[in-house]
């Protein structure tokens, strides 16, 4: 007899952590008004239907909104009332709307507002964010370090780092010790339109680290409604998805749909971080997966979408520090 068609999105492994996470995580970022205003009940509701489907984690930052995604996170959560032990959350570090500041100091004292802002005893990761902008020496000599520390003080289970450059992986990973970062979260870098990650991925199975991989939607570029201002991409990257996404549209197809199962269908990555501020964008996005669970991809729209694409393939932007 087949088995019934699942409702809810499938969980992965983590890496070595032993954690088991929706392979569609929610992003936090738009709660913190990133991609447009959202009112404490959407937010609420939003985070409601999210567990519904089986979304078990929650990504958020510091940095996003200058704090107010966390801070939406929190009552969020605390509304919808799961036991703490059926959700995962990951806040960052380093990274504020006043500046960069990776040291032990500032880090060690960020987990304890982060904590208080998410109205959460502990979260079950801390990662540093965009270390690029940073000395990855110091990310390596200090602020690991001072991580490991909150570990060892349960106000955090698990370590990631965060940036856009992949070069950053390979640099920290190659000079701590082995288990010591336990995740890593690379964005922009596995979609319909740049698949870098992709020649890490080895790299990064055989040090034993979860994959998270954000921005399916490349930050708005794979959607019908388009990017933010403030999106970094160049204009003739920004173009060339705004023609997949009215080539889409025109087949009666949705961009961010045929994105985001293209983003889900590489096992190897542990969850695709999605950025949602609607019921309607979660229940889009769980379908999507359920969808490819049951159906596989839209392999022809794909193609057509990936030939569109096709000159500005692995077009990516710069970002962070020159390291010495
Ligand atoms: P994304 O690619 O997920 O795009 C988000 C945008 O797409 C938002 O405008 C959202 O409202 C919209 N959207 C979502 N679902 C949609 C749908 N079904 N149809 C149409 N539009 C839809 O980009 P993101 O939000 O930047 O990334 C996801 C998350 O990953 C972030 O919220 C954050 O938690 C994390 N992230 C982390 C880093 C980092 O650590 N450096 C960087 C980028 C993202």
């Amino acid at each position: 007899m087949a088995s019934p068609p699942a409702t809810r999105v499938e969980l992965r492994e983590l890496g070595n952590t032993g954690l088991r996470i929706s392979s569609v995580g929610f992003g936090a970022s738009p709660l913190g008004n990133v991609f447009g205003p959202v009112s404490e009940d959407e937010a609420i509701a939003t985070v409601r239907e999210a567990f519904r489907m089986g979304i078990n984690f929650f990504d958020t930052s510091p940095y996003y909104g200058g704090t107010l995604s966390e801070k939406m996170l929190g009552k969020a959560l605390k509304a919808v009332g799961k036991p703490r032990n059926e959700y995962f959350v990951s806040t960052k570090c380093g990274r504020y709307i006043e500046g960069f500041d990776f040291s032990a100091e500032r880090v060690t004292r960020s987990i304890d507002e982060s904590l208080e802002r998410l109205q959460l005893e502990y979260v079950d990761i801390l990662q540093c964010h965009d270390i690029e902008f940073g000395s990855l020496d110091q990310i390596v000599n200090e602020t690991i370090p001072a991580l490991l520390k909150l570990k060892e003080s349960g106000k955090i289970r698990f370590i990631g780092i965060t940036g856009l450059p992949l070069e950053i992986f390979t640099y920290v990973l190659d000079r701590v010790p082995l288990g010591s970062v336990d995740v890593i979260l690379s964005y922009c870098h596995y979609g319909i339109n740049d698949t870098a990650l992709e020649d890490i991925l080895p790299y990064l199975k055989g040090k034993g680290v979860g994959i998270i991989s954000a921005s399916p939607l490349a930050m708005g570029l794979l959607t019908e409604r388009g990017p933010p201002d403030w999106h970094p991409a160049s204009a003739e990257l920004k173009s060339a998805c705004q023609e997949a996404a009215v080539f889409c549209k025109r087949k009666g197809k949705n961009i961010s749909k045929l994105a985001l199962q293209y983003s889900l269908s590489n096992k190897t990555i542990s969850s695709v971080l999605v950025g949602m501020n609607s019921v309607r964008q979660v229940e889009e996005n769980a379908a999507a997966a359920l969808e490819l669970e049951t159906g596989g991809i839209d392999q022809e729209t794909l193609s057509e979408v990936e030939a569109i694409l096709k000159p500005v393939k692995n077009q990516t932007w710069p970002s962070g520090i020159r390291q010495t």
